[in-house]
């Protein structure tokens, strides 16, 4: 297992920090938010210390998603007041990750619980497909097969 002592997500793993788990298995482990946006609030992390998306073993990654849509459903059949759920992951500071191990926000949504995400100005509206079409074909230029 790469664990990295300095890091708050790896000493949880690892037993050295506390956290209420709620699963945990060979590759991944899933606890409480200490501070959690709605009640319920889970992070899920790799076991192994991966700094985001871009460097996670994709074995790793399938793991999360699994766990992740096995918690949402645990949270949706459960006594929380739970409606929806999101997933939100952070790639970088300027996306907004703030702790630099890995890991998948599983968040319980309700219909009234007043979160929404705040849009940019200039929102709606749709560009030319030709625009669509040259940036699909930008991104399409710097795809890797990893
Ligand atoms: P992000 O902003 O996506 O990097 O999210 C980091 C999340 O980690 C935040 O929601 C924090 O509340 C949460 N967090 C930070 N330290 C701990 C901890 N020791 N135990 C549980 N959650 C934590
Ligand atoms: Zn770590």
């Amino acid at each position: 297992m790469v664990i990295h002592p300095d890091c708050v997500f790896c000493q949880i793993i690892s037993g050295e920090a506390e956290a209420s788990i709620v699963y945990q298995d060979d590759q991944v482990t899933a606890f409480m938010d200490i501070r959690p946006l709605f009640t319920g609030h889970i992070l899920i992390v790799p076991n192994d210390h991966f700094v985001g998306l871009t460097d996670l073993d994709d074995a790793y990654g399938k793991q999360m998603f699994t766990v992740a849509r096995r918690l949402a459903k645990a949270m949706l059949h459960s006594s929380l007041d739970c409606e929806g759920v999101n997933l939100f992951l952070a790639e970088g500071p300027a996306a907004g990750q703030t702790v630099f191990h890995s890991h998948l926000h599983v968040i319980p949504r309700h219909s009234a619980d007043g979160f929404s995400i705040q849009h940019p100005a200039g929102y709606g509206e749709r560009p030319s497909r030709e625009i669509l079409d040259d940036i699909a074909h930008q991104i399409r230029q710097s795809l890797t097969s990893e």
